[in-house]
């Protein structure tokens, strides 16, 4: 990939995304990071090898793609103070950030560009992320391959066709770990109730996360059918999934999920 690549904000998602690049073999030379400190720098710089910069125009001036990776409540003022340079360059743009349409991106920045609006999850930052991806109209499949590319360093991309639809990603992956984190809590609080020590208790539930996951992902069953194996009549799987099935856990999901989008509609 000889695209170069403008980081504008240098946290925790643009480190792990630069991260995920460079062990993709992407070569840390053709990736900048700025920040308005040289604090923030340092360590990305010592960490990558890659260029940094506090003047965000500056490092766009020479950029192919630039990945908005600073706080939504920023974002208008960091993308007003790159019109000129965004408008002469024509970067492609990416967009990290929670919550932002594409189209006020894009208005900020002066108006018709290729943006790109990604919805990530914090496992990015071990570089098992989930991200939703939405283009907008200007965004060419070579832009789009690209997108791909740089994300993917980071964990599964999946896009999609309607914007509207990110609330949904939000609902399913980008909250996701948090319900995942309530029920390795609940497990572990119901090992320890059951008699187990609680490190033990939430070293086993968090492996049986990671293993049920794994082996949905490796498998060509679903995980209804993957449910089914491990449940002999009358046996002990049954006696829980009955249990969970009759307090409603399917009805619960369908709320909270729900009530997720419902909320990052609000928030756009
Ligand atoms: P962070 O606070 O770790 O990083 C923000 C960075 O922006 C810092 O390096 C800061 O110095 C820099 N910054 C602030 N003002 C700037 C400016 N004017 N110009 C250039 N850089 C500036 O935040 P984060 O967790 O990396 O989040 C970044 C974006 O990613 C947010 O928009 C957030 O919604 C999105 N996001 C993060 C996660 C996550 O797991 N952390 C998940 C989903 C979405």
């Amino acid at each position: 990939m000889a695209s170069r690549v403008t980081f504008i904000g240098a946290g925790n998602m643009a480190s792990a995304i630069i991260g995920g690049m460079i062990d993709n073999g992407f070569s840390p030379s053709a990736i900048t990071a700025t920040s308005p400190s040289d604090a923030f720098l340092a360590p990305v710089h010592e960490r990558f090898g890659i260029h940094t910069n506090t003047d965000n125009a500056a490092a766009v001036g020479q950029a192919d793609v630039v990945v908005l990776a600073v706080k939504p409540q920023m974002m208008r003022d960091v993308c007003e103070g790159l019109r000129d340079v965004v408008q002469r360059r024509r970067p492609l743009i990416i967009s990290v950030a929670a919550g932002l349409p594409a189209e006020a991106l894009e208005h900020w920045l002066g108006g018709d560009l290729a943006v790109v609006r990604c919805m990530p999850n914090t496992p990015s930052l071990v570089g098992a992320g989930a991200a939703g991806l939405f283009a907008n109209a200007n965004v060419s499949d070579e832009q789009r391959r690209l997108a791909t590319e740089l994300l993917e360093a980071v964990g599964l991309v999946e896009w999609v066709e309607e914007e509207s639809l990110l609330d949904a990603v939000t609902a399913v992956s980008g909250s996701g770990p948090a319900y995942f984190f309530l029920m390795l809590e609940a497990m572990e609080d119901a090992g320890v109730s059951l008699g187990l020590p609680a490190e033990t208790a939430r070293r086993l539930a968090m492996q049986t996360a990671l293993g049920a996951a794994k082996m949905a992902q490796q498998s060509d069953k679903t995980p209804a059918e993957l449910k089914r194996n491990v449940m002999s009549p009358g046996g002990t799987t049954e006696r829980a999934i009955e249990h969970l099935e009759s307090a409603g856990l399917r009805r619960i999901m369908g709320e909270a999920l729900e009530a997720c989008a419902a909320r990052a509609r609000e928030m756009a």
